[in-house]
C-alpha cells in the first residue's frame, strides 16, 4: 500500500477535486492524505485573528465569505446529484456553524487549533462524499482518532501505528482510504496540528506507521527543481535525491517539501516521490537512500536569517569558549543553522529572533557581539564529498560579485551554504543557476 498526499492547490476547486478523484481511483487501494483547499488555512488564521481581537463582526464576515466559496464548490462538485449535495452541505455547514460558535466565548490557542482543523476536515469530507457518489467504496480514517503527539510535541509513533492498524482492519473491504493531513491531537487529547505545511509530515508519519511501499507527495509542480522556481526562470526537475539532500533543500527553503517529512521516511527506508497533479505522467523526483553522483543537484534559499558574531581575545588558544557560546543558545531554545569559526571569533546564524535580546545580553559576557539582520542562507546541495574537486570553486566563482558574509562547508557531504544579504538573494540564486546548471546544459 502507498500513501498519496495531495496539497492545497491539488484540491483547490471542484475541478481539481474531480481530477484528484480520478488519479486516486486509478491507483487502487492506498491511503490518501489531503490538505485543506488552498487559501483555507490562511483564512482560518485570519478568522482566529479577529476572534483574538474580539472583532466578532470581522470573524463572522470572513466565515460567511468562506462558506459562500465552499457552497459554490459543492454546487459545482455534485451538480444535480441532490442526495450527495445534501450530505456534503450538511457536513460543511456543521463545520461553519462550529466556527461561528467561537464568536460567543473566550478565545484561546485551544479554540484556534479547533478552527484551524476545519480546513482538512472539510476537504476530506468533500472528497469522501464525492467518491462515494460516483460508486467508490472510500473509507474515512479520521486523523483525530490516530494522529497524536506526545508530551514533547513529538509524534507518538507507537500510538499512531496501533490506532491506524485497527482502523484499516475495521474498513478492510474499502477500495481506498481518505484521511486528513496536518491535524492531530496532543498528549492531553486536545486538537492540535503539525505546523503550517504539515500535511507532508502527516503523509510521512502514516507511511512509516503502515510501512508503506512509497510515499507520494502530489503538488502543483513536477518535482523538486534545481532552483527556486519562484525566483529563477528555466529551472529543471531533479530526477533523484538522497534523503539527506532532500532534507537540506527542504530545510533551507525548497517549499515543495516540508522539512519534517524526510525523517520518518528515511528511518523506515520508504522512498518519497514528488509528483505533479496537473501532469501526472511527469517522472517527478524520487527521494531515497541512494546517492547519485551528479555533483551539484539543486540550490535553495532560506529567508529571515540573523547572523551573530562573537569576537574575543580570550578565545585564542582557549578551550570551552564554544561550549559557553552554544549553551546560551540552548538556554533560550534557539537552534543555530550555520557556524563559522576563526581563532578569535565565531559567527552563527539563527532564524528565530524571539529570544535575541537575552541571547545578546548573555553573549556580551564573553566578547564583542555584532549582529547582521535580514540575511539569507543560500544552500547548494548535491553529492559534495570533499574529494570531489572544483565544486566549491564553481559555486564561489558564481558568487564572485556578491558580498558573502559567511560560508559553511564540510558539515555534511551534501551541502555548502553561503550567507548573503536579503537584497542579493535573487541575484545569487540566478548566478548559481547560470554557473552550475545552465553552463552545463549548453556544453
Ligand atoms: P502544496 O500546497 O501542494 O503542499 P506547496 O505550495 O507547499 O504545495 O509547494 C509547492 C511549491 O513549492 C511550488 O509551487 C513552488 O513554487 C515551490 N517551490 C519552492 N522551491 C521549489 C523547488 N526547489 N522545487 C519545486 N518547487 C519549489
Ligand atoms: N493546510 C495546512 C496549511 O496550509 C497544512 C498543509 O497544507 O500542509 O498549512
Ligand atoms: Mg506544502
Amino acid at each position: 500500500m502507498k500513501v498519496l498526499k495531495f496539497g492545497g492547490t491539488s484540491v483547490g476547486s471542484a475541478e481539481r477535486i474531480k481530477n484528484v478523484a480520478r488519479l486516486i481511483i486509478e491507483r487502487g487501494k492506498n491511503i490518501v492524505v489531503l490538505s485543506a483547499m488552498s487559501g483555507t488555512t490562511n483564512t482560518l488564521v485570519e478568522i482566529s485573528d479577529y476572534l483574538y481581537k474580539h472583532n466578532i463582526d470581522g470573524a463572522k464576515e470572513t466565515i460567511n465569505a468562506l462558506e459562500k466559496k465552499y457552497n459554490a464548490t459543492l454546487a459545482e462538485l455534485f451538480g444535480d446529484n441532490a442526495a450527495a449535495l445534501e450530505a456534503a452541505t450538511t457536513e460543511i455547514k456543521a463545520c461553519f456553524n462550529y466556527m461561528r460558535s467561537f464568536t460567543k466565548d473566550l478565545f484561546t490557542v485551544f479554540e484556534e487549533k479547533e478552527i484551524l482543523a476545519q480546513g482538512e476536515l472539510m476537504s476530506t469530507a468533500m472528497m469522501n462524499i464525492y467518491l462515494q457518489s460516483i460508486g467508490v467504496k472510500s473509507a474515512m480514517l479520521p486523523a483525530l482518532d490516530y494522529m497524536r503527539t506526545d508530551k514533547n510535541g513529538e509524534p507518538d509513533s507507537q500510538y499512531i501505528k496501533q490506532k491506524l492498524t485497527a482502523l484499516l482492519a475495521k474498513f478492510d473491504d474499502a477500495d481506498l482510504y481518505i484521511t486528513q493531513g496536518y491535524i492531530c491531537r496532543n498528549a492531553y487529547g486536545e486538537i492540535d496540528n503539525l505546523q503550517r505545511g504539515g500535511s507532508d509530515y502527516s503523509a510521512s508519519l502514516v507511511g512509516a506507521a503502515i510501512n508503506a511501499e512509497e510515499i507520494e507527495i502530489w503538488t502543483d509542480i513536477d518535482g523538486m527543481h534545481n532552483n527556486d522556481p519562484r525566483f529563477v526562470e528555466g529551472t529543471d526537475p531533479v530526477d533523484e535525491l538522497h534523503f539527506e539532500e532532500a532534507a537540506e533543500l527542504a530545510y533551507f527553503g525548497a517549499k515543495i517539501l516540508h522539512p519534517t517529512c524526510v525523517l520518518p521516511a528515511k528511518l523506515n527506508n520508504i522512498p518519497v516521490r514528488l509528483l505533479n497533479t496537473l501532469c501526472p505522467s511527469a517522472r517527478g523526483t524520487l527521494i531515497h537512500n541512494t546517492t547519485t553522483p551528479h555533483g551539484v543537484k539543486a540550490v535553495a534559499a532560506k529567508d529571515n536569517i540573523t547572523a551573530i558574531k562573537i569576537k574575543s581575545g580570550r578565545m585564542l588558544l582557549a578551550y570551552g569558549f564554544l561550549r559557553k557560546v552554544f549553551e546560551i543558545f540552548e538556554t533560550y531554545k534557539t537552534p543555530i543553522d550555520m557556524i563559522a569559526t576563526s581563532e578569535v571569533g565565531v559567527s552563527v546564524t539563527i532564524d528565530n529572533e524571539k529570544n535575541l535580546d537575552h541571547i545578546l545580553d548573555d553573549l556580551k559576557k564573553f566578547g564583542t557581539v555584532t549582529i547582521d539582520r535580514d540575511m539569507v542562507i543560500i544552500c547548494v546541495v548535491g553529492d559534495l564529498e570533499w574529494q570531489n574537486r572544483g565544486i566549491e570553486a564553481a559555486a564561489l566563482d558564481a558568487l564572485k560579485d556578491i558580498p558573502v558574509r559567511m560560508i559553511s562547508y564540510g558539515g555534511s557531504n551534501f551541502n555548502i551554504s553561503f550567507l548573503v544579504s536579503k537584497q542579493d538573494k535573487v541575484k545569487a540564486l540566478n548566478l548559481l543557476s547560470d554557473h552550475l546548471f545552465k553552463n552545463k546544459k549548453n556544453q
